[in-house]
Formats: C-alpha cells, sequence, structure tokens
C-alpha cells in the first residue's frame, strides 16, 4: 500500500515561544515517518497563525520559507480554536489522506501519532488521542474538565472521555465533518456524530513546551457554554425540572400566605398578587432566558458568516 500523504494542522495564537521547539520536534518526526515509508514525503505541516498578536507569523514565514515541508496560513482576525483549526482542515482537505491536528504546545504526545497511522492503516478513519493521566494539568483544570465530560454525558452529547483535539480523521471523515454547516462548531463534540470506523490512542499528557496557556478561565467557561448549547437541547427541558421546583416554592409561600392573612388581616387582593409573583415571575424569567439562548444561537446560524477569513496561504 503506498503511504499517505499526511497533513498535521496547528491552531498557533501568540505561540512564538513554542513554535520553534514544536517546529523542531515536528521536522524530527516527519523525517522519521518518511525514512521508515510511513508517510508521504508530500505530506505537510500546515501552521494556521490564528490573528496571534505577537511574532507568530514572521516565525511561521521563516519555517516556511527554510523547509517546504511547512505551510503557513494566516487568518485575518482571531477567530478562535476552533475555527483556526476549521481553516487549517479545509484548506488541507483536498490534498490529503489524512489529517492530524495537534496544539502548538506540544502537550500532546507526538509520538502518539505512530499509534494515530497504525490504526489509519488498518482501517480506521477517525483516530482519537486520549490522555491517560493529566498529571500535569493543575488540580482544578483537572476537575472542571472531568466534570464538564461527565455533564456532557448526561445531556445526552456523545464524546470520548479525556479526548481532545488530538487526533487523525481520514480524508472521507474529513470530508464529512467539513459538509457540517453550522457556525457554532465544537468539534470534539461533532467527530462522534460522523460514524466511520474509529480508533483510540492512549498518551501521557505532558507540559506546554513554552509559553502560556491561552484558555483563561473566562475562554474555558465560554468553551463550555458552546458544547453544551451547540450540541444539546437538554438544558431546555431541565426548564420543566425548575419549573416544578419553583411552584414547590410557590406552595410554600402559598401556606405562608394564608397563615398571614388569617393572623393579621391582610389588604384585600395581596395574597393572590404575592402567589402570582413568586410563582409566574420565576417561571417566566427563566424560560425566557432558557428560550433566548436558542433564538440567539438560531439568529446566529442564519448569518451564515464564513468561519474564517483567510489572508494569506502560503504553499
Ligand atoms: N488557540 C488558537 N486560538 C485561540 C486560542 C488558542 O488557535 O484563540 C490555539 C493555541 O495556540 C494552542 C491550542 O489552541 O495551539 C490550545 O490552546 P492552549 O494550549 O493554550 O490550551 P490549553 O492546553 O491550556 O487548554
Ligand atoms: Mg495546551
Amino acid at each position: 500500500m503506498k503511504s499517505p500523504v499526511l497533513f498535521i494542522v496547528i491552531p498557533c495564537y501568540n505561540e512564538q515561544e513554542a513554535l520553534p521547539i514544536t517546529a523542531k520536534r515536528l521536522v524530527e518526526l516527519t523525517d522519521d515517518m518518511i525514512a521508515k515509508a510511513l508517510i508521504d514525503p508530500a505530506s505537510r505541516i500546515v501552521l494556521v497563525d490564528d490573528g496571534s498578536k505577537d511574532e507568530t507569523w514572521r516565525v511561521i514565514s521563516e519555517l516556511h520559507a527554510g523547509d517546504g515541508r511547512f505551510e503557513g496560513v494566516k487568518l485575518a482576525h482571531n477567530a478562535g480554536h476552533m475555527n483556526a483549526l476549521w481553516a487549517g482542515m479545509t484548506l488541507s482537505a483536498e490534498r490529503c489522506d489524512c489529517v492530524i491536528t495537534i496544539d502548538a504546545d506540544l502537550q500532546d504526545d507526538v509520538n502518539a501519532m505512530y499509534g494515530f497511522l497504525e490504526e489509519y492503516g488498518k482501517g480506521a478513519d477517525v483516530v482519537y488521542g486520549v490522555r491517560s493521566s493529566r498529571k500535569t494539568d493543575t488540580a482544578f483544570k483537572r476537575t472542571t474538565a472531568q466534570g464538564f465530560y461527565k455533564l456532557m454525558k448526561k445531556l445526552g452529547v456523545e464524546m470520548v472521555y479525556n479526548s481532545a483535539d488530538y487526533r487523525l480523521l481520514s480524508r472521507r471523515a474529513l470530508e464529512a465533518l467539513l459538509s457540517f454547516g453550522e457556525v457554532n462548531m465544537f468539534l470534539r463534540g461533532m467527530v462522534p456524530l460522523l460514524g466511520f470506523r474509529t480508533a483510540e490512542v492512549y498518551y501521557e499528557r505532558g507540559e506546554r513546551v513554552a509559553g502560556e496557556s491561552k484558555y483563561p478561565l473566562k475562554k474555558m467557561i465560554a468553551f463550555a457554554m458552546e458544547g453544551i448549547t451547540s450540541l444539546s437541547n437538554k438544558p431546555i427541558r431541565y426548564v420543566l425540572l425548575l419549573g416544578a421546583l419553583c411552584a414547590l416554592l410557590g406552595v410554600g409561600m402559598a401556606v405562608y400566605v394564608i397563615v398571614s392573612l388569617v393572623h393579621h388581616h391582610t389588604v384585600a387582593g395581596w395574597a393572590s398578587m404575592m402567589m402570582s409573583i413568586w410563582l409566574l415571575g420565576g417561571l417566566q424569567l427563566m424560560a425566557l432566558g432558557m428560550i433566548g439562548e436558542y433564538v440567539g444561537k438560531i439568529y446566529m446560524e442564519t448569518k451564515r458568516r464564513p468561519k474564517f477569513i483567510l489572508e494569506e496561504h502560503l504553499k
């Protein structure tokens, strides 16, 4: 069998410190893979600059000038991790047999790619990189992340536990993924929807090679919200539950109102007013908020905005 053309897609946001180290590691890795005839020499490393504010693009341009293996994609603005991945995958789809996405900081062990290719060779269309431990993550990140995976499962979203955006997709899986029209993207929840034959490869997650996390708490929360509201309709059902809870509170309130009515000659109409305010006010506010979430999503989807705006593509 002919060795596959592999495209490695890497989103880079302010990664000037990490990139030189990452690039060196990937050159060694792909050299070795080519020598072992695991991949075709036409394989590429696609570096997507997600509107970085530092020297990332200069580093990418230099890498591209020095070694034709590196491709550079520069997005015109910071489109976000998911959109940067999407951009890289879109621009690779027509020229590759399979694509691997990995973060620029190499927290995910590059050697797992050997396992990815092996599974691909055996016929898998989707290979997930799964963290066998999260020792190097802070306790906070670990607990929140694992809590999130559990919550998503409860909400009926199929996700591979402890897998992130380190995965291999065959060309046909990639094309299927790219045919998804949604603007609100949560890739790790979308890939399992593809079907196809899947496999998992386990690895130890390490520290960032350089630089700092580009996911501060605020972005993490936004990311989690995105995952939930773009993939699950269950929250809207929980409104019912909350409604029941409110009604229960309302009953308690009713008792209190009636007791007051009996004991202290309240103004006529006070009791019924109090009860309606408590019961209906709470219910309506919550229902409105939830419906608003979804209306907001429909609004965004109807805009059909491009997922990224391409400024340059070195190839
Ligand atoms: N990233 C991106 N755009 C953003 C934020 C992050 O392309 O707006 C990239 C970043 O350069 C890295 C990957 O997404 O390659 C994951 O980010 P990071 O390693 O900081 O996240 P963490 O591992 O801390 O969750
Ligand atoms: Mg990281």
